[in-house]
């Protein structure tokens, strides 16, 4: 579950720590330890040889070593979810599939734990690990002897390092379940969590994902995430948590305990009815070790037939973490891109155009992609395109099309329009920015028919008190700004100004508010397009 793929930085492993720390089990519970999934608290002394360790799995594991492996969690469902009845004789069955590469032992076996513990002995069919060539010798036979004593569980190993993609395959081959589970290694469920999923994966036309909440990578403490978010992924296709659009809101509201739609997983935590997974064609081969497999199974899933959703009353919790505690063969951006310019060129369309025009060093191992087979898979399954995935699936996206202009927004005064990068999503005060070249991505707007001006990360330009700012796109009118001429003009009349302070520097870093129109430089755009594709 990404939250910010960008940020991700891979093999870092071990540094100066000994073989010792690295390839032993140190799980040792404290009575009461994070309970109730509370936060455990650490003495000073102890957050430096925590913060020493961070490198072996990017989370705390003196906490997780600290914690019961069956700890309790409270009910995190709301109460329309928790009044909601189901036949349990008539859900499929399920086999959960957990990979793992290197995880912590205390980790892993709190997610194994807390699904044999809080999911209905008819509805469990079998958990599934898949070790994906870990070398810690915890993970060795201390693990085969952990898990013969637990009912339902095997461990399938693989040799080779296989990344995600292929060791869920090897899973997914020996599942005997009606519905695949898959699930992260450092995940905790909860209570009523496997009816939701198993009750609509019955339907064999739906990817469901659980509602997925936080569990804390240094104190892991439960935490419930926002109740309204969905998937989806920015111009540089990062995966993002979005707010849903307004009419999936309005349903949430009539309906809490239903379904909802998202245009993207997340991808770590999911169910689906077996015959539907192989159906629509497993997982992407090619996709290596890690990252893109959550996108291209989305835009395959919605553009061949079938939907992906989220249902609220499944709750389960994830360490996300900040950064990629393992290694990547041949490279972190190598194995990501890769994967990205397989997923964009077989599902895109125009938009693969767009995407590898704007990441150029993407574009160049392009061709060494192999996606024959995928491109074959794509018109077996008569699948849609992605104009169709954008106009019905995500309809607020921030992308460009064919009747939204592209380009770059430029004052008479010298800078231009963007939004800073700081933050994805957050964005913040409006002001001029120095204009950069037709590829530089935080410098082009899309400028839609209706009037909003929309840069990446789903931000649209809004006056706000006094100033204009960057704002989550949403159906505000403070986001219109009408083109009249050389001049932008909200509703009310006023013009986008951008308040030159010293000629010289054009209007950089000053800011942008709507004013009363009147002869100023600083009120006067220029348009020039770029092509997106
Ligand atoms: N994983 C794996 N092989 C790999 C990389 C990852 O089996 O080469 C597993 C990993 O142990 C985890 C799951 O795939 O259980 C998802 O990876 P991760 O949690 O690192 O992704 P994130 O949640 O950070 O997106
Ligand atoms: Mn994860």
């Amino acid at each position: 579950m990404r939250v910010i793929v960008g940020h991700y930085v891979g093999g870092i492993g071990g540094g100066n720590l000994s073989d010792d720390l690295i390839h032993s089990n140190n799980y040792d519970p404290v009575p009461g330890a994070g309970e109730g999934g509370r936060p455990v608290q650490l003495s000073p002394r102890e957050l430096i040889t925590a913060r020493e360790l961070y490198t072996l799995h990017s989370y705390n594991i003196l906490v997780s070593d600290r914690i019961s492996i069956n700890r309790s969690l409270p009910d995190m469902r709301s109460e329309s979810c928790r009044n909601v009845e189901y036949d349990l004789e008539n859900l499929p069955t399920a086999s959960v599939i957990i990979v793992f590469h290197n995880e912590a032992w205390s980790t892993l076996m709190r997610t194994v734990m807390s699904v044999l513990l809080r999911s209905p002995d008819q509805l469990l069919k079998q958990i599934i690990l898949v070790d994906d060539a870990s070398d810690r010798r915890y993970l060795g036979k201390e693990l085969d002897d952990a898990v013969s004593r637990l009912d339902k569980v095997q461990i399938l190993r693989s040799s080779e390092r296989n990344g995600l993609v292929g060791a869920r395959l090897m899973g997914a081959k020996k599942a005997t379940g009606d519905v695949l589970l898959f699930l992260d290694a450092h995940c905790e469920v909860t209570h009523g969590w496997i009816e939701p999923l198993l009750d609509r994966a019955g339907s064999d036309d739906v990817f469901i994902c659980p509602h997925i909440d936080l569990l804390s990578e240094d104190t892991l403490a439960y935490t419930k995430s926002i109740d309204a978010h969905w998937g989806a992924f920015s111009w540089r296709l990062h995966f993002r948590w979005l707010m849903p659009s307004g009419e999936v809101m309005v349903k949430k509201s009539e309906n809490p305990s239903k379904p909802y739609p998202t245009p993207a997983m997340a991808g770590g935590l999911f169910a689906v009815r077996k015959s539907l997974f192989w159906r629509l064609g497993g997982y992407d081969k090619g996709m290596l070790i890690w990252g893109a497999e959550n996108l291209e199974l989305s835009w395959r899933a919605w553009q061949c037939g079938a939907r992906v959703e989220i249902t609220p009353c499944s709750r389960v919790g994830h360490i996300f973490r900040r950064h990629s505690p393992y290694k990547y063969p041949g490279g972190v951006s190598k194995v990501l891109n890769s994967n990205l310019a397989r997923a964009a060129s077989v599902w895109m369309d125009e938009w693969a155009d767009f995407f590898f025009k704007f990441n150029p060093s993407i574009s160049a191992i392009r061709d060494q992609q192999n996606v024959y087979d995928r491109v074959e898979l794509r018109k077996n399954l008569n699948c849609k395109s992605f104009a169709w995935y954008l106009e019905n699936v995500w309809p607020q996206h921030f992308f460009p099309t064919n009747d939204r202009w592209f380009g770059r927004i430029k004052s008479e005064a010298g800078a231009c329009l963007g939004a800073i990068p700081g933050t994805p999503g957050l964005g913040g005060p409006a002001a001029g920015l120095q204009c950069g070249n037709d590829l530089d991505l935080d410098r082009l707007v899309v400028y839609t028919p209706e009037g909003k001006i929309m840069a990446d990360e789903g931000l649209c330009l809004e006056q706000g008190n006094g100033r204009a700012v960057w704002k989550s796109c949403s159906d505000s009118r403070k986001q219109l700004w009408e083109q009249k001429g050389p001049r932008l003009k909200t509703a009310a009349g006023l013009c986008l100004t951008l308040l030159v302070s010293d000629k010289d520097k054009e209007g950089v870093d000053d800011p942008l508010t709507a004013k009363r129109c009147i002869e100023d430089d600083g009120q006067i755009w220029h348009f020039e397009r770029v092509p997106w594709r």
